[in-house]
């Protein structure tokens, strides 16, 4: 769960800056093949250097949690927190058109894979399914708890298809957002709740 808010971190932060009208996003149908997204002012969330200072602030808070909670935290665990909040910048330079400033508003890069539907598709799924197996085969869990990970995946699959290849409507900027912090909150729970499966209440997660 606590990775599944660290990959996430980033774009949390940049819904609540949309949404108060700090970052600036354009919602244009047929952007790029794969999004509808024209982020073209998010140097708070989506900067390079931005990424670093957030990848640092996701690694302390985690460690601050922790020891709070009595839960052993090394600082190769913080280490691991971090790179994962920064993880999220580096696919989203593989997947966003030109809209990544490296520092402020100014030097962006981007590959642009959203240009490029099918591979795109290919790669989340690619990535979601290792994901996946590596969680499945590097924690010991029950049986049912490995049911309920495998259904939690297919769910994120037919998710990633409709959100790519199911034509519809321009969301506003602002509907957008409160999407983000909605489905990324569920995916929170969902995760949870999964951890939770058959686990005797003896760790505490974060
Ligand atoms: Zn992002």
């Amino acid at each position: 769960m606590g990775f599944v808010i660290a990959v996430q971190f980033l774009d949390y932060i940049w819904a609540t800056l949309v949404l108060l009208g700090i970052e600036k996003l354009r919602v244009i149908k047929g952007f790029t093949a794969g999004s509808m997204l024209d982020s073209y002012f998010h140097p708070y969330s989506h900067s390079l250097i931005a990424a670093v200072v957030w990848s640092c602030v996701g690694a302390f808070v985690y460690k601050t949690v922790c020891s709070r909670v009595g839960y052993p935290c090394t600082r190769s665990a913080a280490l691991i927190v971090g790179l994962a909040v920064f993880s999220h910048w580096i696919l989203d330079l593989v997947a966003h058109p030109r809209d990544l400033a490296i520092y402020d508003n100014t030097l962006k890069v981007g590959f642009g894979l959203w240009n490029y539907r099918d591979p795109e598709f290919a790669l989340e799924i690619g990535l979601l399914g290792a994901g996946i197996l590596l969680y499945l085969t590097r924690n010991v869990m029950p049986a049912i708890r490995k049911g309920a990970v495998i259904a939690f995946g297919a769910a994120l699959v037919v998710i990633q298809i409709g959100d790519t290849y199911v034509p519809r409507y321009p969301l506003t900027a602002r509907q957008t957002v409160m999407g983000v912090w909605i489905f990324y909150t569920l995916f929170v729970v969902v995760a949870f709740f999964i951890e939770k499966i058959g686990s005797r209440r003896q760790t505490k997660m974060l």
